[in-house]
């Protein structure tokens, strides 16, 4: 990794020093272009580093379409099938990266995050790549090539390159360093920016349920959830400021303002079929302590008398208690926004950006890669391998 800043004038210049930017600075290397990756944050990599709980879900065994959303849902296929997951793996067995499947086919790093940002500047450190933190661009011009004016350590200066990649993300975590410069750039030269909202992020409560349910904060249960014909069946978790945990985080992704959410609480087995296995002399209470955490009882059924026995229960109340276990229709009062949100969705819209290459179709040499781009993956390490996909697909082209 060279780190001299002699000669001003790259192959490739790649804004944004993130899992998209890194990737595709390997790819342009490999090729031996003369690489420029540039950021304003203090080091690289830092999503990489807080992500998967500190271990890096960096990809999925079980890469599949209907686990992106875009406007554009065929748009992001080439980019999958030129860099797979099967590819990064075999990049990660080479170098040695020891990891595991958590589950449902999620890939994390055996021991932590760095392990993985180090085989990043692993995959880098041999090539002509140069990498420059704590840099600012003001403006970027293009005519036979790209002209960029930047500032690092308050010394302004200029580079050229032939070509161009926007590796910037999204707006999701500000003080890691998010940005909306990539939107800017995309309009600069022309393109359709599509609505962008936090995804794969927790529910606030609304007014009405606020009271009550906070007081469950840390109580964690399986449940499906839904909206529409979109479900997920895994972990909620209250909060003393709504719902998080895996379920909530996955739905979000397809949740808008003013809609509910339908929450299984028992997405197994059916209520009433399983009250029909216990004894009928049995109090209320004590079988369904069976099945959820005393507090979170005594907190859900408040408006049922735990005391009667099963035989006292009369079929409305049976029915009543189906409801409320398999149909809770949840209101968000909001999201937590992109403060904790892990993406954001929509962005640089994929109609002007071509599949294969990942090149402008209006600005040639100038590619969009990662999550600028109006493409968002499911919980589970789906974000990774778009941003590891499309930054190797342009870093091919470029
Ligand atoms: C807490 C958290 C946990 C996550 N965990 C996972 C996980 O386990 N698995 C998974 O698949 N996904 C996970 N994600 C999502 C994943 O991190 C992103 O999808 C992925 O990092 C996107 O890669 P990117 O390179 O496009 O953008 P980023 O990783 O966001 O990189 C963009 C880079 O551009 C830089 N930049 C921004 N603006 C400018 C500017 N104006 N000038 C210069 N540089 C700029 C930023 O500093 C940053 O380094 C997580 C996200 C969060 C927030």
């Amino acid at each position: 990794m060279n780190t001299q800043k002699d000669n001003q004038k790259f192959d490739c210049v790649i804004i944004g020093a993130g899992a998209a930017g890194l990737f595709a600075a390997y790819s342009a290397g490999k090729r031996h272009k003369r690489v420029l990756v540039i950021d304003h944050a203090n080091k690289i990599g830092k999503k990489i580093l807080m992500s998967g709980g500190g271990r890096c879900n960096f990809t999925n065994y079980f890469i599949e379409h209907d686990r992106y959303l875009s406007t554009n849902p065929h748009f992001f296929k080439s980019a999958l099938a030129q860099f797979s997951q099967w590819s990064l793996i075999e990049l990660i067995c080479e170098y040695g990266l020891e990891h595991y499947e958590k589950e449902l086919g999620q890939l994390f790093c055996q021991h932590k995050s760095s392990d993985f940002l180090d085989f990043l500047k692993a995959l880098i450190q041999s090539l002509d790549v140069e990498v420059r933190c704590l840099t600012t661009v003001n403006k970027i011009q293009s005519d036979a090539e790209f002209t960029l004016d930047l500032t690092t350590s308050d010394k302004p200066y200029q580079v050229t390159s032939e070509s161009l990649i926007i590796a910037t993300g999204g707006l999701s975590i500000p003080t890691m360093g998010a940005t909306g410069f990539g939107y800017e750039v995309a309009k600069q030269f022309g393109h359709k920016l599509l609505p962008t909202r936090a995804g794969l992020v927790p529910f606030t409560w609304n007014t009405k349920e606020k009271e009550r349910l906070a007081t469950l904060s840390g109580t964690a249960l399986p449940v499906r959830v839904s909206i529409g014909n979109q479900s997920f069946a895994h972990q909620l978790l209250f909060t003393h400021r709504g719902l998080s945990g895996p379920a909530i985080l996955q739905i979000s992704n397809y949740w808008n303002e003013g809609q509910s959410v339908a929450i299984d609480l028992l997405p197994d087995q059916t209520l009433s079929e399983y009250l029909q296995t216990q004894s009928s002399q049995k109090a209320l209470g004590s079988i369904l302590k069976q099945l959820w955490p005393n507090k979170f009882v005594q907190v859900w059924f408040d408006t049922f008398n735990l005391s009667k026995q099963l035989a006292q229960l009369s079929n409305l109340e049976l029915s009543q208690l189906d409801q409320h276990v398999h149909a809770w229709r949840f209101k968000p009062g909001g999201t937590e926004g992109y403060r904790t949100a892990e993406v954001t969705l929509g962005g640089v819209s994929c109609d002007e950006v071509s599949s294969k290459t990942l090149e402008s179709q209006f600005q040639p040499k100038l590619y969009f890669v990662g999550e600028v781009l109006d493409v968002t993956g499911h919980l589970g390490g789906f974000n990774f391998q778009w941003a590891f996909s499309s930054g190797f697909v342009a870093g091919q082209n470029c």
